[in-house]
Formats: C-alpha cells, sequence, structure tokens
C-alpha cells in the first residue's frame, strides 16, 4: 500500500542576506507537501512555526461578544422568529415545509446558490464558543440534512449530489453569528467533489482498492497524523492540507449519504465537535467544514463519504483575510502548524467524554 499512496515531500533552499542576522548570507529550507490523491501542494517553512501570531493575531473575545450582542435584535433564527421569518419547501417535497429534530430547523435558502440549498438553525444559542458546541446540538442539525436527502429520493428533482456544509463567524464567510450549516447540492457535482471522485474511481481501476480505505489504513499504522475514531469515523490531520489546520474524518463503510445510520451521524457530529474544542484550546475563532458524499442512492466503491475541517483568520480588528494569492489564484496552501504537531493537540480532545454530550 506504502507504493500506491505517496507521502511526496521537495524540499527548495532559499538564500538571502538577512538584516536580522547581521546581514549574513541566511538559507531557509522550505518543505514542499504534495497531497497523494490530489497532489495540491502546500508550503511549510519551519522559521514561521513559532510566528503563527504574525499571520493570526489572537481573537478578540470582547468583540466577537459585542458583534453577537449588537446582531441578536434582528436575527431570524433566535427564538420562534424562523418560524415567521423562513422560507418553506414546497409541500411535494417536505408536507411540513421545514424539516425539525430537536432544536434544528432545516429551511430553504432565500437567495440559492444551488438546486438545492438549505440553511439549518443549530440550536437555539445566538453565540456559542467553539469550547461550547455541544453534541445533541450538532448532531440534530446533521440529522435535518440527512431527512432531507431521504425526502429527495422521492421528488422528482434529479438531485445526486448533496454536501453539508458549515461558516462560522465573519472570517470564515458567515453573514450572521447564530450557529448555521448548510447543506448544498444539485444534478451536478461541485468542482471540488467532481474532481475527487474522478481521482478516486481512477485509484480504484488502478489498484483494485479504495484510496480512502488504503490512506485510513496507513496512517493508522504510521501514527504521526492519525488522530483516532469516534464510532464508525476515523480521524487525521491531512498530509498536505488545502486549507489551515485541516482535519479529515472518514466513514470507510459509507460511499454515500442514504447509507448513513445514526451511529454515523452521531460519530461525524462528535468528531466535529472534538475537533472545534481543539481548535478552541489553540486560540481559534472561526471554521469552515464540508461532508461530501457520492451519489445519492449508488454504491461508488472508490468514494467514501468524509468530512474536512479547516479554521479561518482569527475574530479581531481590522483582521487581514487568511487567503491571499498563494491559496485564491495559486491553489497552494501554507502550513503554520505542521499536520503531525496538529494531530498531536487534537489527540486529548478524542480521549475525552464530556457527561451529557451523548446522543439518545
Ligand atoms: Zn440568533
Amino acid at each position: 500500500m506504502a507504493e500506491r499512496i505517496k507521502f511526496d515531500k521537495h524540499i527548495q533552499d532559499s538564500t538571502i542576506h538577512n538584516p536580522m542576522m547581521d546581514k549574513q548570507l541566511d538559507t531557509q529550507a522550505l518543505e514542499i507537501r504534495k497531497d497523494p490523491l490530489t497532489g495540491a501542494q502546500s508550503v511549510f517553512n519551519p522559521r514561521l512555526e513559532d510566528k503563527v501570531s504574525m499571520f493570526y493575531e489572537k481573537s478578540d473575545t470582547a468583540l466577537i461578544e459585542k458583534l453577537a450582542e449588537a446582531s441578536r435584535a434582528n436575527c431570524f433564527l433566535c427564538g420562534d422568529t424562523w418560524k415567521e421569518m423562513t422560507p418553506t419547501y414546497p409541500k411535494d417535497l417536505i408536507p411540513e415545509g421545514r424539516i425539525q429534530v430537536g432544536k434544528a430547523v432545516l429551511f430553504p435558502n432565500l437567495f440559492p446558490v444551488a438546486q438545492i440549498h438549505a440553511v439549518i438553525r443549530v440550536g437555539d444559542k445566538h453565540y456559542v464558543p467553539l469550547s461550547e458546541f455541544d453534541l445533541q446540538t450538532v448532531g440534530d442539525a446533521f440529522e435535518t440534512s440527512l431527512e432531507l436527502a431521504r425526502k429527495l429520493t422521492t421528488a422528482d428533482m434529479n438531485v445526486r449530489y448533496l454536501t453539508v456544509n458549515g461558516n462560522y463567524l465573519g472570517p470564515a464567510g458567515a453573514s450572521i453569528a447564530h450557529p448555521h450549516f448548510q447543506v448544498v447540492g444539485g444534478d451536478v457535482p461541485f468542482t471540488y467533489l467532481e474532481k475527487i471522485m474522478g481521482l478516486s474511481r481512477q485509484y480504484l481501476q488502478k489498484h483494485g482498492s479504495c484510496y480512502w480505505s488504503d490512506l485510513m489504513d496507513l496512517e493508522k499504522e504510521k501514527e504521526e497524523r492519525y488522530i483516532g475514531t469516534t464510532g464508525s469515523v476515523e480521524w487525521l490531520a491531512s498530509f498536505s492540507p488545502s486549507g489551515t489546520n485541516e482535519i479529515i474524518g472518514v466513514l470507510p463503510k459509507r460511499s454515500q449519504f442514504l447509507e448513513l445510520d445514526g451511529n454515523d451521524v452521531s460519530g461525524v457530529a462528535r468528531g466535529l465537535v472534538n475537533v472545534l474544542s481543539g481548535y478552541a484550546e489553540m486560540g481559534i475563532s472561526t471554521f469552515n467544514f464540508s461532508v461530501y458524499s457520492g451519489p445519492l442512492g449508488e454504491r461508488d466503491e472508490g468514494f467514501r463519504c468524509f468530512i474536512r475541517i479547516i479554521s479561518r483568520q482569527n475574530v479581531y480588528e481590522n483582521y487581514r483575510t487568511d487567503d491571499y494569492f498563494l491559496q485564491k489564484l495559486l491553489d497552494n496552501e501554507l502550513i503554520l502548524t505542521p499536520p503531525e504537531t496538529l494531530a498531536k493537540n487534537l489527540h486529548p480532545h478524542f480521549n475525552k467524554t464530556k457527561s451529557g454530550d451523548r446522543l439518545p
């Protein structure tokens, strides 16, 4: 398997006369990594490892709370406001118009960017620090998205590709503070999903096995980036991340959303909650995630459902975006915390069980 999946590292030397070192010649060794499946590159300069604060200033908790407080009065997800303010689906898709599980409510986005574009209210609290996202609330939110997937199979809409996603706070692209997820999908896959499904299929044809299962087996053996399991989901830090502090959770037995059961939902929710708890300890206040599925209702032997979670710029006054030309236009990522260190940081968060965080 080791020869099928390669963790390529390429070293580049960059030499300058360094004014911080008496203008002496100074060579810095950069490590260029390549994702084993996509070839997506990331760069690590060890000199930057203890300079994370140059890129990410500390989160300003007082500012976050002030902004959250200012938006509370007009929030359509607080209290019962959503019952009046949010759109509903046609009855032939969802007879009740919206899908409710516990305090989670799924309803259509007023201005969709995909054939299916649903918004999910994640609990009734207007602002939740990353350390306080809880399993029940997150699990209920994921459950509404699976219920939507099940409803779509009986509707005459030809929606084959579905993803569940999240933006949290302004620097991560969220327009409201209140925790919410979004389900987007349609008859054609999104660019990244199409690419990853194609590459997974090629890997299956070439090697006769599933890339995602092979990757997990190999990473588990190597240990340095493997984090642990939450029920049926296995977690690791990406070798060559495509986002800051990227964590991946794979469901080794599931290729599409309709195969998921309550255990799987609980495993994904628990892992996300654990990652957010770890991020919080690292001083992070924002995140994005996407959960990917193969074509609905079809078993794709080369593909497995998986979730990618990344952190984004912290919230503070006059913050600069974390994505610049390197990521947006050159498709490369900058590594500040090496994946192997990130996995170590997250280990303790996958070994503890918080009381009261069990799904029924
Ligand atoms: Zn709210």
